[in-house]
């Protein structure tokens, strides 16, 4: 029967090994279908043609590959970014999006080769966001569910079956907090490595900082690489901004991101959004540095991109870019630190940095809070 048949999309090798061993087969065979599922992306058993008749049939009957169904796709004009829609088992729907080799702000002559072949999958590991971050189109929708470890490798699965091209870095910096989902994240990255051939160097977890999580990382020496979502190096702005920063203030993550360097010796990527007047001034400025000297750092500087669509309120509808842009950029450069400016990919179609929603469901998830509201009130 078809509901009590087990999703293999999804399961490491050893959780494919396990589920073998379950039907009566031996365990190695795991390796070939683990190979037929991520390397070759088949999503049907009869395809699997090293397998025999006999065993394909078995894997039929006890299993399926059941993964996310593609509904849209959006495709900017301006840099060549796409942005793709979801859909998953149960209707919900979540976007991921295509970022094309990065025309970064860089003195002249320094731009990499690497760079030119770089092709960047943002993946979503929340359908919605619990932290509701003022410059965030995603916050607005609020949270719905963390996805499965299967939803999150499917995204990529499924972009390279739908564009034919080669994916060469995985950030998980589309819808969701990744801290809040850690053992799928961190599942996905193992298949995506093993599997997909991404490189674990080539795999960005960007978090708003999750401490607990944080510090995990380092204890499990993970090879993926750690991006904190800043945005300022004092409280009381990165609290506006972040209402995160709250719970875990700047002590507390700065601790943990320690602690990680000295378990990792990773490097660390801070993002920050410039806003005119806010985290711009000379106060902001000086304690961004003295931070980021505090372990071996890049600050990854992202264009503020409009979320007016979302009809945002309080400070989120006053943010604006701030002008001085490129002046902070030197100014952090003069003080010796690695300093880059991103590209605004995707912008055109609501897809850059921020910019993810689901309009359908935020209207659903505006519903929700309005009941709640009601509740609370009665
Ligand atoms: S920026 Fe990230 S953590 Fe903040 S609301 Fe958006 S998705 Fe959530």
């Amino acid at each position: 029967m078809e509901g009590t048949k087990q999703n293999l999309l999804g399961r490491t090798r050893e959780q494919l090994a396990d589920f073998i061993e379950d039907i009566g087969e031996p365990r190695y065979r795991a390796q070939q279908i683990f190979e037929w599922l991520y390397t070759k992306g088949v999503t049907d058993f009869r395809s699997m043609s090293n397998l025999g008749k006999a065993f394909r049939e078995q894997l039929a009957r006890a299993a399926t590959i059941q993964g996310i169904i593609p509904v849209d796709s959006a495709f900017s004009g301006l840099d060549g970014t796409t942005k793709f829609l979801f859909e998953l088992e149960g209707g919900l729907k979540i976007e991921s999006v295509l970022i094309p080799p990065a025309t970064e702000f860089r003195p002249e002559g320094q731009e990499d080769d690497e760079e030119q072949t770089r092709l960047t999958l943002c993946v979503s590991t929340q359908v919605g966001c619990p932290l509701d971050c003022a410059f965030c189109a995603t916050g607005t929708m609020g949270f719905f569910r963390n996805l499965t470890t299967g939803e999150i490798v499917d995204q990529i699965l499924q972009v390279k079956r739908i564009t034919g091209k080669k994916i060469t870095n995985i950030v998980f910096m589309g819808m969701g907090e990744p801290m809040l989902n850690y053992d799928n994240v961190m599942a996905a990255s193992e298949i995506i490595s093993a599997g997909i051939g991404i490189a674990l160097k080539r795999i960005t977890v960007s978090t708003a900082g999750w401490p607990d999580r944080i510090r995990q990382m380092g204890d499990e020496k993970r090879r993926i690489k750690l991006a904190i979502s800043l945005h300022s190096a004092v409280n009381e702005t990165r609290t506006k901004l972040m209402p995160v920063n709250k719970r875990f203030n700047l002590d507390a993550l700065m601790a943990a991101v320690e602690y990680y360097y000295h378990r990792t010796k990773q490097r660390v990527t801070y993002e920050f959004i410039f806003f005119d007047g806010l985290n711009d001034t000379e106060r902001e400025i000086k304690a961004l540095i003295r931070l980021a000297r505090r372990v071996p750092c890049k600050i990854n500087v992202i264009p503020y991109h409009s979320i007016t669509f979302t009809e945002p309120e309080g400070l989120a509808a006053s943010l604006r870019p701030s002008p001085r842009l490129e002046e902070l950029v030197q100014m952090l450069r003069r003080h010796h630190l690695t300093a880059m400016v991103r590209s605004s990919a995707g912008e055109d179609i609501d897809a850059a940095c921020g910019q993810l929603v689901v309009k359908a469901l935020r209207s659903t998830a505006r519903r929700r809070l309005d009941v709640r509201r009601k509740e609370t009130a009665a």
